[in-house]
């Protein structure tokens, strides 16, 4: 898989599982808690199917034992809050985010409660169908209640994590770009994720969900151009004016921003 999108993994017969998630900080222990090592994770704003369809093609193709798909959308999510003030309330949207996430909720539903609590797992989960077609693959969704989590206490600022899909738990991920960081950087609690990259969730996040610090985190030499290139295009952008944005690569420090 020397092109792959994904970062590393055992052995793909392996991975017989895909989790995709919403990039919210709060799930991560969840997510951590459902990875029984044999999972690929993907993350990002809204659990979204029509962001991640590659990536799903990309891991049906490389892990030849995948036989489940694990949706995670959540209640109190700021991307549907997003796709919720936006067709009811007429609020703004830059284009890009409007087509990727919001425009297939249009006229789908009347209150944000009906879309986090029904609308966006059904639009997701018909989506995941389409995708699967006749492969024996089993679709499961779970709606998270955040209110419901115990997590973890941590007192670092709101940060954004970008890397490649993978089978890492976060506990070890995060402990992993800090190192590459120098510093103790980024916690649990307070850590958003996507995974891959992606141009509208990382606008989302950066734009609404007070982050303070984008980590790049390349999980090899030969991503770090990637990576800084991806955090060189977000600098240019007047809506991340106020973040700061590092470049990580694994097990070297490097700094940017
Ligand atoms: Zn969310």
């Amino acid at each position: 898989m020397a092109n792959s999108l994904f970062a590393y993994g055992s052995n793909p017969a392996e991975v017989t599982t895909v989790i995709l998630a919403c990039m919210d900080r709060r799930l991560n222990e969840e997510v951590d808690r459902m990875n029984e090592g044999n999972a690929v994770i993907l993350r990002n704003a809204g659990a979204n199917v029509m962001s991640a369809e590659g990536a799903i093609r990309e891991a049906i193709d490389a892990y030849p034992n995948i036989r489940k798909i694990m949706l995670v959308p959540h209640l109190d999510c700021g991307a549907m809050g997003l796709v919720s003030s936006t067709i009811l309330e007429g609020k703004q949207a830059d284009n890009r985010v409007y087509n990727d996430l919001i425009a297939q909720f249009k006229g789908k539903f009347k209150t944000r409660k009906g879309l986090e609590e029904d609308v966006n797992p059904a639009i997701q989960m018909n989506a995941l169908k389409e995708i699967i077609g006749d492969r024996p693959i089993m679709l499961q969704s779970l709606r998270l209640n955040p209110a419901g989590l115990v997590l973890p206490a941590d007192g670092h600022p709101h940060s954004l994590v970008v890397v490649r899909p993978s089978q890492s738990h976060y506990r070890f991920l995060f402990d992993d770009v800090n190192h590459s960081l120098g510093e103790d950087k980024i916690g649990m609690g307070s850590t958003y994720v996507v995974q891959p990259a992606d141009s509208s969730s990382i606008r989302i996040a950066v734009e609404n969900l007070n982050i303070r610090q984008v980590v790049f985190f390349a999980e090899s030499h030969k991503d770090a151009d990637a990576s800084r290139k991806a955090a060189k295009e977000l600098q240019s952008k007047d809506f991340a004016k106020d973040a700061t944005i590092l470049v990580a690569e694994r097990g070297k420090v490097k700094l940017r921003g």
